[in-house]
């Protein structure tokens, strides 16, 4: 069987490695990092099957002074970076129009459809499975003109096969008795569950998969080279490796390899962060959302944890305190019992502006293989990300139509 070398030890990156050790391929992951310090580190561990509504829909235009201007709006601008995002959020703007967002939702429910078999087979042991509550997602809303605001994109889901139920302020006082009582209706969907801890749950993967013949190499790629049969690779100390596939999953940081494999792709970063306060995790059964805030409050190891927010302003590491007061400030506001939080943290969600993953081979070459871009889905869309790829390397058709997600579509 072939070599298949996987860049990136994330969500994205693990799970395919997954898939192709199933095939019986020799995998070797390259990262710099353990398994799960990226994205996948950080976010609020929600299996989202039922987020087949991208962040830029037509809403974002009704509510853009709101976004821009309020105190307590979740999505914000770096300005400093507004000369290397401007086309993608141009880009991005467009997106949000009726037919182009219809577009992207019933491409992603797709792929959402079949978010969970891709897991189905790795939760079938015990040390995975025990990072799993079957608990569903809960998103509230405090404002009713909100929830109303809301109707068109709940039809859409349900149209596109989503199952939810709706609540009242007293049906959510019933679930989660600890928050305050300011949500005036909830939607809560069904199949979906939350992790206790993302990395945790990675690393368990990774150790499983080591014991199987992974191997990992610690270091940073700088260079894929395609090749007739297979690709090269040199990382940043200079050393040359080849494989038989090169399967790209290097998230937020992958569009200079893409532009080294022939594509131009418009990759930026939704940057989004969490605050944990720990030792608080019975106040909740499940992940809560608050729609207005755009965040979730997730009951994890080690403590609730606050994760959300958009700020549109490139990889840079400079956290944006403004955002971590408002996370923390609407996370007590919604759960009195909150004291004050331990620790932050910064991530970097991959995403393009369709948000639309990237999934399929490179235009050099059909030995390099991208799964890139998963944005706010990357926890939710890995197992299926796997499945298509391992699809892709044996020479199958997927089961999915791969056309929404090509790299040569912008
Ligand atoms: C605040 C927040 C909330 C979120 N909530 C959810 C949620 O509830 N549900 C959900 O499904 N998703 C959620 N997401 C999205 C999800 O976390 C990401 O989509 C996902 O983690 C992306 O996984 P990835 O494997 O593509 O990237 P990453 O996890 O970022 O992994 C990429 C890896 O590539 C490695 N790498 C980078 N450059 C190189 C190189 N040159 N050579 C070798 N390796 C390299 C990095 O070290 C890293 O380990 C959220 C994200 C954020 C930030």
């Amino acid at each position: 069987m072939a070599e298949v070398a996987v860049l990136g030890a994330g969500f994205i990156g693990l799970s395919c490695a997954y898939w192709l050790m199933r095939e019986g391929h020799r995998v070797t992951i390259f990262d710099p990092q353990g398994p799960g310090e990226g994205a996948s580190y950080g976010n609020p561990g929600t299996f989202a099957n039922y987020a087949c509504i991208p962040v830029n829909n037509p809403d974002v235009f009704r509510n853009l002074s709101r976004f821009l201007l309020s105190s307590t709006s979740p999505l914000r601008i770096r300005w400093g970076h507004m000369p290397q995002l401007a086309p993608w959020l141009v880009r991005f703007l467009l997106s949000a129009r009726q037919s182009n967002y219809e577009h992207s939702a019933r491409a992603l429910a797709s792929l959402l459809s079949r978010a969970f078999e891709g897991y189905r087979e790795m939760l079938a042991t015990d040390a995975l499975m025990s990072f799993v509550r079957q608990r569903e997602c809960l998103y509230l809303y405090s404002n009713p003109a909100s929830f109303k605001a809301a109707q068109a994109s709940l039809d859409l889901r349900r149209s596109l096969g989503v199952q939810f139920r709706t609540f009242d302020s007293e049906g959510i006082r019933q679930i989660e008795p600890n928050l305050a009582p300011i949500f005036e209706h909830g939607t809560m969907f069904d199949d979906s569950w939350f992790l206790t801890d993302p990395r945790g749950f990675l690393q368990a993967l990774h150790g499983s998969m080591t014991t199987g013949g992974l191997e990992h190499e610690r270091v940073a790629i700088s260079t894929i080279k395609p090749q007739r049969s297979g690709a090269g690779l040199v990382d940043e100390a200079g050393r040359s490796y080849t494989a038989g596939h090169v399967i790209v999953c290097t998230g937020a940081l992958s569009k200079r390899f893409a532009r080294q494999c022939g594509d131009r792709v418009p990759l930026d970063t939704e940057r989004g962060y969490h605050v944990r306060f720990p030792g608080t995790s019975a106040l909740l059964s499940r992940p809560c959302g608050w729609a207005e805030r755009g965040f979730y409050m997730t009951p994890m190891t080690g403590g609730i944890r606050a994760a959300g927010t958009v700020e549109l302003g490139g990889y840079g590491p400079r956290k944006n305190p403004d955002l971590l007061k408002l996370l923390t400030a609407s996370a007590q506001q919604a759960l009195p019992g909150l004291r004050e939080p331990d620790s932050t943290w910064l991530g970097f969600r991959p995403s393009l502006p369709d948000g639309l993953p990237v999934i399929g081979p490179s235009s050099a070459s059909p030995y390099v293989i991208y799964a890139f871009g998963h944005q706010h889905l990357g926890l939710t869309l890995g197992g299926v990300t796997g499945s298509v790829v391992a699809d892709l390397v044996a020479g199958r058709t997927p089961p999915v139509d791969l056309n929404p997600y090509s790299p040569s579509r912008f």
